[in-house]
């Protein structure tokens, strides 16, 4: 039996949501779908009740309230967005921007360690954020990996240059 307890939650307000699905990519926990033309909460487990999608939606349709409502389950979410993310590499019509895609890297333009412009991308596939790359993604195929930090690649001037010719990245 599923317990429920008073916590806050979202509730969409399905005469105002005009399926525009604005607060689909708002939510990070996946827990807002667009199904038969409006949004759904899918479970509420994957629910945290902060409402960061609130701001999103052009209709107002979206509130938190308190009300008896599943516990929000961490580990439920994290299951939930790997399958996702394994669906969206599997399926072409997929989210553009979680698409697994490789690029042709571009030759550098400079090797000095003094020179810290990088003027050409060195990235040499999509996406790069760890919770976002199916391990069956193709770049990953016999890869040097470089794992970093969010904050690295702003802190350090030359990374494209010094990491990325001949690495793959993840960033977490
Ligand atoms: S409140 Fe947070 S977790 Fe819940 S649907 Fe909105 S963005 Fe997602
Ligand atoms: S942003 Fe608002 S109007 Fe658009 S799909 Fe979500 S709830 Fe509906």
């Amino acid at each position: 039996m599923t317990t429920k307890v008073l916590r806050k939650v979202i509730r969409i307000d399905e005469d105002k949501c005009n399926g525009c699905g604005d607060c689909v990519p708002a939510c990070a926990e996946g827990a807002i779908q667009i199904i038969g033309g409006k949004a759904k909460l899918i479970s509420e487990r994957y629910c945290d009740g902060l409402g960061a999608c609130l701001g999103e939606c052009p209709q107002g349709a979206i509130t938190v309230e308190e009300r008896e409502a599943e516990e929000f389950n961490e580990e439920a979410v994290e299951h939930h967005m790997q399958e996702m993310e394994l669906a969206t590499d599997e399926l072409p019509c997929g989210c553009p921007s979680a698409a697994v895609t490789q690029f042709e890297r571009h030759a550098a333009t400079s090797t000095s360690p003094t020179d810290i412009a990088c003027e050409q991308s060195m990235l040499g596939h999509w996406p790069v954020q760890l919770t976002l790359v199916p391990p069956t993604a193709t770049f990953l195929n016999g890869a040097d990996l470089v794992l970093a930090a969010d904050c690295v690649p702003f802190a350090y001037a030359g990374f494209h240059r010094d990491f990325l010719q001949d690495h793959a990245l993840l960033v977490a």
